[in-house]
């Protein structure tokens, strides 16, 4: 029974101490703690010999390659310093096409010929390792009798250790490729787009007189998720297998009023975050920022910003942590786009920017963006990407869960469209008309109350309904949904600006050839793309239907779901994109969108089943004692010589529910055995039809739930999982 929950979730509450689920460690700590299980730059530098080390640091700040001697150095000190600190296996850690990660542990052990065993670990083994590739997707690269895959170490990527009661083991981060070298994973596409947008970024500094010979990607991704005790989670088949509730009837009090954002943690929720933070800390991930979300029980994790690909892999190790350490204080984590309808979803806001190898942010717009020629071309050359390839970035973060998310009035649309503000709309325009020449400043804020310091006021205010935000210095994708890994949209951010930046350097590599002055050419070019690409501009509110009108005449694209947006990963341009860039080629392209074609279809059937089962194994079995019950009241109140009124009407309502419930539950098992032909035609039957079955059948599912007892009710509410805390 749910309220076999609840009892126990308040029980746990009540006897949650601190002392229960106390950190092994304290806040004092925690500088010290930072990166003390990473091999990071200090280890590498007072272990290695200088030539290994000197080699190393080449590969990871200018992607040298990296010999075999330097790999046996290095896997050398590797190895002695995991087993100082108690490791005694290592892995080889990969961001298979699942999207989440995977590791297969081996043992530093190897068999002497006397019999007995050392401890082992070559340059080989670091560089390469081998797992069984044919149990994950491949979109048809491999086939199963060829499931050769490799996993490559990633030198940019510091070793950690993963800690665990009972064992400690090495974690080297891996991309992992196919016997025939195509990628199998989402960490190889990303460092090859790195590599391109740094490639070109450096043909535009150059223009400008930049000594700068690398470009890194940066990316500080905000992660969304929600945590509600775990006596509740364990009753619900829904959030086990599916991650979401599929019933539940909107609470009477969920966020309308506004008492959540930024509101006190509570106890057990601030204690599980310090931990979480500790944790995160040791493997050297640098978060900064907590607080309460928008929804009840939901909150936010952000770190400071890092090169996009370390952040992809702290990002995962963020979510692995956060899921990891819940249970320690009888919670459980949700980090689904949509665990709840009715209340806010999760998203994770990937903030994303360049910098070149000196630190220098690139798009930092200083004190007076409208000379700042160099600021103005990198940001022009982000309208141009994001215009240019809308269609592939709405692409890379569809999913089944995303659906629930983008386009509701919560989330940003799935109209992608940027955000200037005031401050850089004003220039934008000024340069569409020829020559931008002034800054609007913000000025000072006046409180208006004399002990405070007048604050300076920020040019422009923020829009949080936009997809696409600039945010003072850097840009802010805001669709991209709490669950899946953000290789993704960064991949295709970077080809995307790549290619806007090819333009651009081409552009003025050629006016500057035919030795006009960088200044006009620049200007003539700004103008030029602000003029082109202006409609992928909009400052206003992204939730409007106004909105969606304005942006069909401008021809943006609206690719409502998944199944619209998918195609964009092999549409002849985007193939095109990729493989120009050498960061995906077709085959690989279209492995990808098989295998999230695939992915959605399987999501769609087991919340299918899972309704069904849960209509027929929980909810019915309820509703049909409580109907029995009503008549059998009915039935009490006649055979007294006088009849209710209110009964009878209740009993005639409750069963024309229920026979509704009934009927809609087999009318979807029905559905859920059909489909259509190819992966395409069955992901558009399962959207137009199944995915609506299942909302009309909890539609009426939700109805018979505010009808029902409580202590009938075989399922935790949204009231009691969103607010007992
Ligand atoms: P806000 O969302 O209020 O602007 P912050 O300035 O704290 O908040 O930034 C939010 C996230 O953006 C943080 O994770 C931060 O590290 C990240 N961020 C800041 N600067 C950059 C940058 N240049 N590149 C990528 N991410 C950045
Ligand atoms: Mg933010």
């Amino acid at each position: 029974m749910g309220s076999a929950a609840l009892s126990q979730a308040v029980k746990s509450i009540n006897n949650w101490s601190m002392n229960e689920g106390r950190a092994s460690t304290s806040p004092a700590k925690a500088a010290e703690l930072f990166g003390s299980m990473v091999f990071n730059d200090k280890e590498q530098r007072e272990r290695l010999p200088k030539p290994a080390y000197r080699a190393l640091r080449a590969t990871i700040t200018r992607g040298e390659p990296l010999d075999l001697a330097t790999a046996d150095a290095v896997a050398t000190a590797l190895k002695d310093w995991a087993s100082e600190h108690g490791a005694t296996h290592y892995t080889h850690w990969f961001q298979p096409m699942t999207g989440i990660t995977a590791e297969k542990h081996d043992s530093f052990l190897a068999p002497t010929s006397e019999g007995g065993a050392i401890a082992e670990f070559r340059g080989k083994e670091l560089i390469k390792g081998e797992p069984d590739a044919s149990s994950f997707p491949s979109g048809g690269m491999r086939s199963t009798f060829e499931a050769r895959g490799y996993t490559a170490w990633d030198p940019t990527s510091p070793p950690w250790l993963l800690v665990n009661v009972n064992s400690v083991t090495l974690v080297i981060p891996t991309a992992f490729v196919s016997w025939t070298g195509e990628a199998l994973d989402k960490k190889t596409p990303l460092l090859r787009s790195m590599e391109a947008v740094s490639k070109q970024a450096v043909r535009v500094l150059k223009l400008f007189g930049s000594t700068a010979e690398r470009v890194f990607a940066t990316c500080g991704p905000e992660q969304e998720y929600f945590l509600i005790d775990r006596n509740f989670y364990f009753a619900r088949p829904d959030l086990i297998n599916a991650g979401r509730t599929l019933f539940g009837a909107k609470p009477p009090k969920g966020q309308e009023l506004e008492d959540q954002y930024f509101g006190t943690i509570p106890e057990r929720v601030l204690a599980f975050m310090a931990e979480a933070e500790f944790e995160l800390y040791k493997v050297g991930v640098p978060v900064k920022t907590r607080h309460n979300e928008v929804a009840p029980s939901q909150y936010e994790i952000a770190p400071i910003f890092e090169n996009a690909n370390v952040a992809v892999d702290h990002q995962m190790m963020t979510m692995e942590v956060l899921k990891k350490i819940a249970p320690k204080y009888g919670l459980a984590c949700l980090l689904h786009e949509k665990p709840f309808a009715g209340v806010n979803g999760s998203g994770k806001h990937n903030n994303w920017s360049l910098s070149d190898e000196f630190g220098n942010n690139l798009l930092g717009p200083g004190d007076t963006p409208h000379d700042n020629m160099q600021f103005l071309v990198f940001c022009a050359a982000v309208l141009r990407a994001v215009d240019r390839w809308q269609g592939l970035l709405r692409a890379s973060i569809a999913s089944a869960g995303n659906d629930h998310r983008l386009g509701a009035n919560e989330a940003p649309p799935a109209i992608l469209s940027v955000f200037l503000g005031d401050q850089l709309t004003d220039i934008f325009e000024q340069l569409e008309k020829g020559a931008a020449k002034s800054t609007k400043q913000g000025g000072t804020l006046d409180i208006g109350v004399s002990v405070l310091p007048r604050l300076p006021r920020d040019a422009g205010d923020r829009n949080r309904t936009s997809p696409f935000a600039f945010t003072g210095n850097k840009f802010e994708f805001r669709a991209v949904s709490s669950g899946q890994s953000i290789a993704l949209p960064n991949m295709v951010l970077n080809a995307a600006m790549a290619d806007a930046l090819d333009s651009v350097a081409t552009e003025l590599e050629q006016a500057t050839a035919k030795s006009e002055d960088l200044n006009k050419a620049v200007s003539k070019l700004l103008t030029k793309i602000i003029k082109e690409h202006k409609r992928i501009v909009f400052n206003g509110n992204n939730y409007s239907a106004e909105w969606e009108k304005e942006a069909k005449k401008r021809g943006l694209l609206n690719l409502k779901n998944t199944v619209d947006a998918l195609p964009q990963w092999v549409t002849k341009d985007a193939v095109k994109l990729l493989d120009r860039f050498k960061i995906l080629n077709a085959r690989e392209m279209h492995a990808r969108y098989e295998i999230f074609l695939e992915n959605y279809n399987k999501t769609i059937n087991i919340e299918g089943q899972l309704m069904v089962l849960m209509a027929n194994r929980y909810i019915l079995p309820a509703a049909l004692e409580y109907q029995k019950r009503i008549g059998q009241s009915v039935a009490a109140v006649k055979a007294g010589g006088s009849s209710s009124v209110q009964a009878k009407k209740l009993l005639g309502v409750y069963t024309k529910l229920v026979d509704k419930f009934k009927a809609q539950a087999d009318g979807l098992a029905v559905l859920l055995e059909h489909g259509g032909g190819t992966p395409e035609k069955h992901a558009k039957y399962m959207r137009d039809k199944v995915v609506s079955a299942m909302a009309k059948l909890r539609e009426v599912g939700d109805e018979i739930e505010v009808l029902t007892p409580h202590e009938l009710w075989p399922l935790p509410t949204y009231r009691e999982m969103l607010f007992v805390k």
